[in-house]
């Protein structure tokens, strides 16, 4: 039984690294004229109420999105990211300028992909797997399962139009979690070498965090334009050395340009969402 709701999380730090990544590379797949699929492995809810429920508990969106909110010195790719958030407000005809809501990665999916781009999207939680069927139930060319997407993965790939991306976000409730994703690139990759995969990691005290993002480049070997690191550091770990001090991003085969938009905006993210004097960040790329 899965405990885990992204409700309680939504919009802090690491759904901004997050977001503002898979904003940009659909912004850049959606430029070509060909079709292609995006398949969301661990969806959530699909989109969030800020103002009151489980968001409301730790507030934890006001470290995220809410230090974003409103301003105008937002770096240009930050700028289109906050832009998405406000039309989800707008989209569903509620209160705008307060910030109310957040969209999850499969309303930022439905927000820029064209109508035939297929969305595929899995989601294990009932009550979030629902919530999912009703929003995105009457888009064209979307599926929406409740199955493992570590799994389902090999299933997707190739896509028919040879355009793919996958979004891998796991919650790593479970510690099987971080090698599930590893097998489930190398299988993914194995199968179609050309997918642009994101995948989230927490960045946590704990041996599989620190080691997953160096195994996903490994990983990364064989695709032909190789892989993008980028990881944001917000706050230090807690006395007993526990909780998310940020989060890194891994990209196997970047857009072209993804590089120069985050090398842009990651500073700013730091200076903006950073809760100590030592939050950083790190951009790494290795082309082929
Ligand atoms: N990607 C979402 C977003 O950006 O808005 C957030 C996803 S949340 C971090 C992870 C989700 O994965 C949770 O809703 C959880 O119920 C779901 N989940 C956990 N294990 C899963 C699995 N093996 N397959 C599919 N979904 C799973």
């Amino acid at each position: 039984m899965l405990a885990y709701r992204h409700a309680f999380h939504a919009g802090n730090h690491a759904d901004v690294l997050k977001h503002l990544v898979l904003s940009e590379v659909l912004r850049h797949l959606v430029a070509k004229d060909k079709p292609f699929t995006l398949v969301d492995t661990h969806a959530g809810a699909g989109g969030y109420t800020l103002f009151e429920g489980p968001a409301q508990k730790k507030l934890e969106f006001e470290h995220g999105i809410a230090r974003l909110w409103g301003r105008n010195d937002l770096p240009p790719a930050v700028a289109r990211y906050a832009e998405l958030v406000r039309q989800f407000h707008g989209a569903e005809g509620k209160a705008w300028p307060r910030l109310g809501y957040y969209p999850g990665s499969p309303q930022i999916a439905n927000m820029l992909l064209r109508p035939d781009d297929p969305l595929h999207v899995y989601e294990l939680h009932t009550t979030d797997h629902r919530l999912l069927e009703e929003t995105l139930g009457s888009r064209p060319h979307t599926r929406v399962s409740k199955a493992d997407g570590f799994a389902a993965l090999k299933g997707e790939l190739p896509p028919p139009s040879k355009r793919g991306v996958v979004l891998m976000d796991p919650s790593y409730e479970i510690k099987t979690d971080y090698a599930a994703a590893l097998s489930a690139v190398r299988e993914g990759l194995r199968r179609f070498a050309q997918a642009v995969m994101l995948v989230w990691v927490p960045q946590v005290q704990l041996r599989e965090s620190v080691d997953l993002p160096q195994r996903l480049k490994s990983a990364a070997h064989g695709a032909p334009r190789g892989w993008l690191h980028a990881r944001l550091t917000v706050q230090p770990p807690d006395a007993k050395g526990f909780g998310l001090m940020g989060s890194h991003m891994v990209v196997i085969n970047p857009p072209f340009g993804l590089h120069a938009t985050l090398a842009e905006s990651l500073p700013y993210l730091v200076k903006r969402l950073g809760q100590y004097d030592g939050a950083h960040h790190l951009l790494e790329q290795h082309a082929v």
